[in-house]
């Protein structure tokens, strides 16, 4: 079978030699190459990420699945020429990956860190942090990564609460859904994560209304993307004292601009779009499984729901 190796050249270095050996471990033989161009009509598998060299997969006309490298499906979704069967990313060093960032930025916060690393007044300031327990978090997006924070945090002892668009049974993380569970879910959430896709639905999420529903001196953390909360809003938020801070992984355009107001704002941290990333050694399994399952007849695994759009 010919699988094109479809994402940025500096890419293939890294996911060259794992690949290999997870079509070998899972007994597969597979052609693989970078060359779009070169007989796109043998391509029977296209291994995807953005900024790639492929967007138009008019010329693939055999191609049965195209695999996305990336957890994040909004540059490809709707793309009109994309006939074949989509699949996320779900890999495991990707969500470990992000758990860590998360964990990290909420105590951060949480513990008030800021206060006492950089303390060029040496100011004694004895004010003590409460407990995780006392600390009302809410993970917005319980997917793959959503849930796997809300459950860390949770085992840390904060107040979780997650809000979905369908209904979530997580054990001691209180549900929300849907539009009515939205303002609820912001109403009691000293610091918010957002862990949701970009999708029609969710631009703009966190617009001037629904940052007013956080409660005074919140913090929001964005992991997700960066088109999921209105800048303007945002920096007003800031500005009222709405919000106390922002911890922001993901932009509208990356790299952030130089001139962004984020980079110097003294509430913004801004950090380059590292929260996480897939690990090639566990995502080429995920690639090669699915590759297996689709010659075996069996269902793909984390299709992406195309009218959803993730
Ligand atoms: P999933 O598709 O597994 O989960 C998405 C979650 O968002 C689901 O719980 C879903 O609800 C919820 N959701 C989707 N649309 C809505 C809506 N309209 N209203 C309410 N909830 C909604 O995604 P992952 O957890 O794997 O990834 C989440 C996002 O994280 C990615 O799309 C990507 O943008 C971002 N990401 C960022 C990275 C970084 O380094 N910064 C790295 C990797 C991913 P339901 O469960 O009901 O379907």
């Amino acid at each position: 079978m010919n699988v094109l190796f479809a994402a940025p050249a500096t890419s293939w270095e890294t996911y060259r030699a794992p690949l290999f050996r997870a079509f070998d471990q899972a007994g597969l033989q597979a052609t693989l190459h970078t060359d779009p161009d070169a007989a796109p009509e043998t391509v029977d598998y296209i291994v995807y990420a953005p900024a790639g060299p492929v967007s138009d997969f008019t010329p693939f006309s055999r191609c049965k699945a195209v695999l996305s490298l990336w957890a994040g499906v909004e540059t490809i979704v709707l793309n009109p020429t994309l006939t074949q069967p989509l699949c996320r990313m779900v890999d495991s060093g990707l969500q470990e990956g992000m758990v860590e960032w998360v964990t990290g930025h909420v105590l951060r916060h949480h513990l008030s860190m800021d206060r006492h690393i950089v303390n060029p007044l040496h100011n004694w300031d004895p004010a003590v942090p409460p407990l995780a327990r006392d600390r009302k978090v809410t993970v917005l997006g319980l997917g793959e990564l959503g849930r796997a924070c809300a459950q860390a945090l949770r085992a840390l002892n904060f107040a979780v609460a997650g809000w979905a668009r369908t209904h979530h049974s997580l054990e001691g993380i209180p549900c929300l859904h849907g539009a009515d569970g939205l303002r609820p879910a912001l109403a009691r959430a000293e610091i918010a994560v957002l862990l949701l896709p970009l999708t029609a639905e969710t631009e703009n999420l966190l617009n001037h209304e629904r940052l007013g529903w956080m409660p005074e001196g919140a913090v929001l953390i964005n992991p997700g993307r960066g088109a999921l909360v209105d800048d303007e809003a945002l920096l007003a938020a800031l500005g009222r004292g709405g919000l106390s801070h922002a911890t922001l992984d993901v932009f509208r355009t990356e790299p952030l601009p130089a001139a962004h107001p984020f980079w110097a704002h003294p509430q913004v941290t801004v950090t380059p779009h590292i929260a996480s990333a897939t690990r090639p050694e566990t995502a080429a399994q995920v690639i090669v499984e699915n590759i297996r399952r689709s010659e075996a007849g069996e269902a793909l695994l984390f299709r992406v729901d195309r009218a959803q759009g993730y």
